[in-house]
């Protein structure tokens, strides 16, 4: 049996213990390396359980006291970049699963496609603000981006043997989150608790904010555009309320080709840890027979005001993205700590993209200085 070797960045969050169960479904999954931020209960019982050699912690104040907990295991614990470097790095591994949430994700990324590592990219802010050196450096590696994300699994599942030059445009389906049918004015009362509540999908917190805001929906257009090789205009966002179509492509002769299935993550991280191959996944299926119907909108742009921001910013290129993926997180972690109000955060995005100072075609160095330069910004701003 060929075992497949899987390193993860990220492996307490959403993604990555969504991860773990499908390493736990499979027998020819291992996990060889695991990096978290300060979830060390967590991390021990992962240890315990998936027997990684190499493991990495946010800080070495968790690391030393992961070091307490694992005294009796053989694993080295390491600590910050050069740890999540090292995890990236690890000789062993075939495949590094970017689940981690942030700008933190460039860099261990970089490093693993120069490894000669596959990615499996659920780690957005990678590509959304360094798609320009990670996808030529791809080609020049011949190593796999594979997306997680369940849009981008379904729009790389409808282009399965397809040439992607016939791409006409990519439907990028929406749920719309929970304030879907709202005007602008209501908006202005939202609570923390309001916008964690998303009607279809269970995710991290951040990315469940942004998914309010449909910020999260502007990241992904982003990402599409570098993943599949299309222009901004080429993505048209969808709502699809009941999250059962999970993206569209249409093709130059007019055929549109969808990607269904019930809204479990498990799906896509499985399809990009095995591609191109499909393996039984347990768990909830589509009944067409009890789907009443699947509707479509039009996202309002007065209400989701961050998605053409979002369009702005991917057109202009260079270090845009970054400003806006950078005030975007600003934004909501002062949200979610109740320090700004919810339509704070789509003012703190346009008012930092002004701000900004342009770079054409940032290095890594310049991407990291304008997401420091954006957070200053709007620490002296607000
Ligand atoms: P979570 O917040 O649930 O998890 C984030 C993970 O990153 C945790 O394991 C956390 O560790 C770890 N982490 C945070 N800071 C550090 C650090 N400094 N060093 C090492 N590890 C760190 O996020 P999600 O799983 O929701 O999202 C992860 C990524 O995947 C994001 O980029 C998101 O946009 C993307 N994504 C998520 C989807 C989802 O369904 N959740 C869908 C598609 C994409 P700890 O908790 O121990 O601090």
């Amino acid at each position: 049996m060929l075992v497949k070797k899987i390193a993860i960045l990220g492996s307490t969050g959403s993604i990555g213990t969504q991860t773990l169960e499908v390493v736990d479904q499979n027998d020819d999954l291992q996990v060889t390396a695991l990096a978290a931020g300060g979830n060390v209960r967590l991390m021990e019982q992962q240890i315990r359980k998936f027997r990684p050699s190499l493991v990495c912690m946010g800080n070495e104040e968790k690391a030393r006291e992961l070091r307490t907990l694992t005294a009796d295991l053989k694993v080295r614990v390491t600590a910050g970049m050069e740890g999540l470097l090292e995890v990236a790095t690890q000789p062993q591994s075939d495949v590094l699963v970017t689940a981690i949430v942030g700008m933190i994700g460039i860099r261990p990324t970089i490093a693993a496609m120069e490894a000669g590592k596959d990615i499996a990219l659920a780690n957005k802010e990678t590509l959304v603000t360094a798609g320009h050196i990670i996808m030529p450096l791809a080609k020049k590696q011949n190593v796999r981006i594979l997306p997680v994300d369940s849009e981008h699994s379904a729009i790389f599942q409808c282009l399965n043997g397809e040439d992607s030059r016939t791409i006409h445009k990519i439907l990028l389906t929406a749920s719309g989150g929970p304030f879907r049918g709202w005007k602008k004015e209501q908006l202005a009362m939202v609570q923390v608790e309001d916008a964690l509540k998303h009607p279809n999908w269970s995710m991290g917190k951040k990315i469940t904010i942004d998914s309010s805001t449909m910020v999260n929906k502007g990241l992904e257009v982003m990402e599409a555009k570098w993943l599949f090789g299309v222009e901004m205009e080429q993505v048209q966002v969808v709502v699809q309320p009941q999250s059962i179509i999970h993206s569209m492509v249409e093709f130059e002769d007019g055929a549109v080709m969808a990607q269904l299935g019930a809204p479990d993550m498990k799906l896509p991280i499985q399809y990009a840890l095995y591609y191109p191959q499909r393996r039984y996944l347990p768990g909830k299926r589509l009944d067409f027979t009890k789907i009443e119907n699947i509707s479509f909108a039009t996202p309002d742009p007065e209400v989701f005001r961050g998605l053409l921001l979002a369009y702005d910013s991917g057109k202009r290129g260079g270090s845009m993205p970054t400003v806006y993926n950078a005030a975007n997180e600003y934004a909501v972690a002062a949200f979610l700590e109740r320090k700004i109000s919810y339509l704070t955060i789509v003012e703190m995005i346009e008012s930092a993209m002004e701000h900004h100072r342009f770079v054409e075609q940032p290095g890594v160095e310049e991407i990291l200085a304008a997401e420091r330069e954006t957070y200053e910004y709007l620490e002296s701003r607000w």
